[in-house]
């Protein structure tokens, strides 16, 4: 080991104690693909986490946030740096009678199930969305015509500098899966949400139908990463295109072509590379059927780009992030 790494490690043990080496990043995602990251940190405090981001960049190192690992492919090779997970078991509060309060870390299965055992209307749409609140916040998770964006009061975040912000709606810039937090490379601490009082046991059974519409329709048997690319909007075909796909347009949140519909009419449907499938069940996704390798992965993800591109003459935007 050169002497200038060993002593990188020497102080990062020193100045982070919980600072683990070669921890594999295929346990830490959904797609249970990546190789390792050279050190890896778990952090459940906002002193710890700044703690930890302070001592990254002072030691030149690159750092990057992990919350669930469910929007993600992580390369073979893994991750030469730092990776901060951050995971909070608590810390959801009721700041007045609609107004919940949370960490980055908490995952929005809890938060969810925190907001119907309060009576508050907002976040039903996501029942069933895996991953963390900070990362729904950074990518404007969405789903059933709902976005976080439509609850978002207030989000706490830290810039590149490390400096801590308030930021109000307007200013987090929210757009189809989209935010600030995701342009800027911005972190996200903590959130406040807006709700509205409503009838629990409605809310409930909306929650539930749209984990039960996952249960059906997505492939939660195998690991996947959800959707790997966007929706089309509309606006992106020919006219002659807009026409014949008029039949399969939807409403969210703006007019947009399912990828899934795209995927399957090229043709594509239960294509392998390696351990990697597009899966029959949902052609947005990629499943993890046989110990797959992000280069499988990535190999599947140019087939669909340019058969689609072929077919249709759209370019597909990919949804998962890929760490190198
Ligand atoms: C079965 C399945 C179904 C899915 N369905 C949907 C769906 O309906 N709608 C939808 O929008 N998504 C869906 N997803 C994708 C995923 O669940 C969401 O994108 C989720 O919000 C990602 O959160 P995460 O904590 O897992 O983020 P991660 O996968 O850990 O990270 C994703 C990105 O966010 C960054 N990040 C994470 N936490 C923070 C933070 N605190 N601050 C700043 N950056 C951060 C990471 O650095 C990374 O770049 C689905 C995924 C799966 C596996």
């Amino acid at each position: 080991m050169s002497s200038t790494l060993e002593s990188i490690e020497m102080l990062l043990k020193k100045e982070l104690p919980g600072v683990r080496q070669d921890v594999l990043l295929k346990d830490h995602t959904t797609f249970q693909i990546g190789g390792p990251a050279r050190y890896f940190l778990e952090v459940r405090k906002k002193g710890m986490l700044v703690k930890a981001l302070q001592t990254a960049k002072k030691l030149n190192l690159p750092f990057f946030i992990l919350g669930g690992g469910s929007n993600l492919l992580v390369s073979d090779e893994g991750f030469k740096g730092l990776v901060v997970k951050i995971e909070s078991e608590n810390g959801i509060v009721l700041k007045s009678e609609t107004v919940i309060e949370a960490p980055a870390g908490v995952q929005m299965e809890h938060l969810v199930d925190f907001s119907l055992q309060n009576h508050l209307e907002g976040l039903e749409w996501s029942g069933g969305l895996p991953g963390t609140f900070g990362g729904a916040i950074r990518g404007n998770a969405g789903a059933f015509g709902g976005e976080i964006k439509d609850s978002i009061l207030e989000v706490e975040a830290l810039d590149k500098d490390l400096n801590l912000h308030v930021l109000s709606n307007a200013q987090c810039q929210f757009s189809y899966r989209s935010s600030i937090f995701k342009k800027e490379n911005w972190i996200v601490v903590s959130a406040t949400l807006q709700c509205k009082k409503g009838h629990k046991e409605n809310l409930e059974k909306i929650a539930q139908s749209r984990i039960d519409y996952r249960i059906e329709k997505q492939p939660l048997d195998l690991p996947n990463a959800g959707s790997i690319f966007k929706n089309c909007d509309l606006k992106w075909f020919s006219s002659e295109w807009q026409k014949e796909l008029a039949h399969v347009v939807k409403q969210d949140p703006f007019p947009v072509v399912p990828t899934a519909y795209l995927i399957s009419e090229a043709n594509l449907k239960g294509t392998r590379a390696g351990g990697a499938e597009v899966s029959k069940k949902h052609p947005n996704f990629i499943v993890n059927i046989d110990n797959a390798k992000a280069a499988d992965v990535l190999e599947l993800i140019e087939i669909i780009k340019a058969k689609v591109k072929e077919k249709y003459g759209v370019m597909l935007e990919q949804e998962v992030q890929y760490l190198e």
